[in-house]
């Protein structure tokens, strides 16, 4: 494949609406391109574990994303484009040239591209190379902000759908029939929270819609640092906020819930002083509509708003 061909294929790229389909294409490009012996995208998260894993071969892709372990050498080579400003690192060892591309890297994950050649890729196609990702990166950019709330930097209700319809795939299906599939049931179990803060018109009315809006800033924060790297969080409206939360059980959630609604009746807000927010949550099932838990999570937390709030 020819240059020519490969900006081609960048033009396929950028029609591609959503990330994870946009690292499978690039894989594949770069696949078509080169033929390497292995080629992968490893997302690390800021404590520098992997949190995602795409592997890409001739007969099958396999993503992973259970927390996988680095080679010494491939960690090695993450701390050398991690220290440096560059992007790229080539090797040899034994099986052949690897190479590292420090792809996207942003506050909370590093995504990095990883290639096994049995020659060493010439410099003017690293250059194209580099050139490539380079697009990408801004592309990725440009989709994480499409799916971003502005104020917070959560999530944004548009983004709600598509996401949850991924969430459903991680559920497996409701048999009895093995085992194993028991085990991973209870240990996949997401609950879908919703959660509005109390009485917000009142701070709005009392301190101006500027102090609101840094209440809500650090809400989000608040629910960030009280949230697991992988929890979703998105905020749905003005004053509410919707996560998606990997609990074992209603007691697991309870617990977590509890400890959210005890950080945020902690902290004191610069000129507000303290905040409360009233939650309701619903066991996340696969044979129920999105619209449907939603509802149901509303319910309960209109529960919490009947009963005194702060719950
Ligand atoms: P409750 O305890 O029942 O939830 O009462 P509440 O006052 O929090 O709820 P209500 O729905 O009456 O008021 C929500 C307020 O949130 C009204 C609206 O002006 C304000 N609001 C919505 N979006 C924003 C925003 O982006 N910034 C600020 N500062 N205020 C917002
Ligand atoms: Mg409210
Ligand atoms: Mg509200």
């Amino acid at each position: 494949m020819n240059a020519n061909r490969l900006f081609e294929k960048l033009v396929d790229l950028t029609a591609i609406r959503d990330i994870e389909l946009l690292e499978f294409s690039l894989l594949r490009t770069i696949y078509q391109y080169l033929h390497p012996l292995d080629l992968r995208i490893f997302r690390l998260d800021h404590n520098n574990v992997v949190r995602s894993e795409i592997i890409y071969g001739k007969k099958k892709c396999t993503v992973r994303n259970e927390a996988s372990s680095l080679t010494d050498e491939l960690i090695q080579m993450m701390t050398y484009t991690g220290n440096t400003d560059s992007t790229e690192f080539t090797k040899k060892n034994e099986q052949g040239y690897v190479s590292l591309y420090k792809i996207h890297q942003t506050r909370n994950m590093t995504l990095y591209l990883f290639i096994l050649n049995h020659y060493r890729i010439p410099r003017e196609i690293r250059h194209l190379l580099i050139g490539v990702l380079e697009i990408f990166r801004n592309y990725v950019e440009l989709l994480a902000e499409n799916i971003t709330d502005s104020l917070t930097g959560l999530l944004n209700r548009k983004s709600f759908d598509r996401t949850i319809d991924k969430v459903y795939d991680l559920i497996p299906a409701n048999t009895d029939e093995y085992e194993d599939d028991k085990r991973k049931r209870d240990s996949n179990n997401y609950w879908l929270v919703m959660a509005d803060i109390d009485d917000f018109k009142l701070i709005n009315d009392r301190f101006g819609h500027l102090y609101g809006d840094d209440v809500l800033i650090l809400m989000a924060k608040i629910i960030r640092n009280c949230c697991r790297d992988d929890d979703l969080i998105f905020r749905f409206g003005g004053e509410e906020f919707v996560m998606i939360i990997k609990c074992a059980d209603i007691e697991d959630a309870k617990l977590a819930l509890n400890r959210l609604l005890e950080s945020v009746a902690s902290h004191l807000f610069p000129q507000v002083g303290t905040v409360t927010i009233s939650v309701g949550a619903v066991q996340v099932d696969r044979d129920t509509f999105s619209a449907t838990l939603l509802d149901y999570a509303d319910q309960a937390l209109y529960h919490s708003k009947q009963n005194g709030k702060n719950q």
